[in-house]
């Protein structure tokens, strides 16, 4: 069955955004504090392919070993899953691009995990902030990637991407069935 995972900082909208994708209210628990998905959850979609749904990294208030035991279970995560497709990385809409997340984004890289991003939150900006946002966002990017990845605009409280999203998933889904089938 293949897999995507959805990662980003704490705080984010990762749990708000899994309760989008999966129709339900109360699965992945949401809240204000940070940091508090601490294991990995999944959720089986459809019954074909699973949601991942990983801790939030980069919130100020761990000691630095903590920091690195969870930098390691979420490399030895994405170094021993077969079945990943690709990740979503989730980022905050209202925020400047992090080092972090770009870091992130250079790891999946250099390890040839492909991935997405999700910018969260969307309902925050104007539609004309939102576009001035992404191009901002998108030429940081080019700064150090030669093409961009694909990138999904959402909300969870105003349901905005939720249709793209699946349909995203589910058309690679298909193409990957299609590729195991030849
Ligand atoms: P997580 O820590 O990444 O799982 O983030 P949560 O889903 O728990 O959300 C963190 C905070 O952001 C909560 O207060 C949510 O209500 C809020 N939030 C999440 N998604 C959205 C969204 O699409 N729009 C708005 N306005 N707030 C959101």
């Amino acid at each position: 069955i293949p897999e995507y995972a959805f990662i980003g900082r704490s705080n984010v909208g990762k749990s708000s955004l899994i309760n989008m994708l999966t129709s339900r209210k109360s699965l992945a628990k949401t809240s204000g504090r940070p940091g508090k998905t601490q294991l990995i959850n999944h959720f089986i979609i459809n019954k074909n392919w699973f949601l991942v749904d990983l801790p939030g990294y980069g919130y100020a208030c761990v000691s630095k070993s903590s920091k690195k035991t969870f930098q390691k279970f979420i490399t030895n995560y994405f170094e021993q899953r077969q079945q990943l497709v690709s990740a979503f990385v989730l980022v905050d809409i209202r925020h400047k691009p992090q080092p972090i997340d770009l870091e992130f984004m250079q790891y999946l890289g250099e390890s040839e995990i492909p991935f997405s991003i999700i910018f969260t939150k969307a309902d925050k900006l104007k539609p004309k902030a939102i576009e001035n946002y992404v191009n901002d966002y998108c030429q940081e990017l080019l700064e150090f990637w030669e093409e961009l990845p694909n990138y999904f605009v959402t909300s969870s409280s105003k349901t905005i991407g939720k249709d793209e999203l699946l349909d995203f998933i589910g058309d690679t889904n298909t193409e990957i069935e299609g590729l195991r089938n030849n």
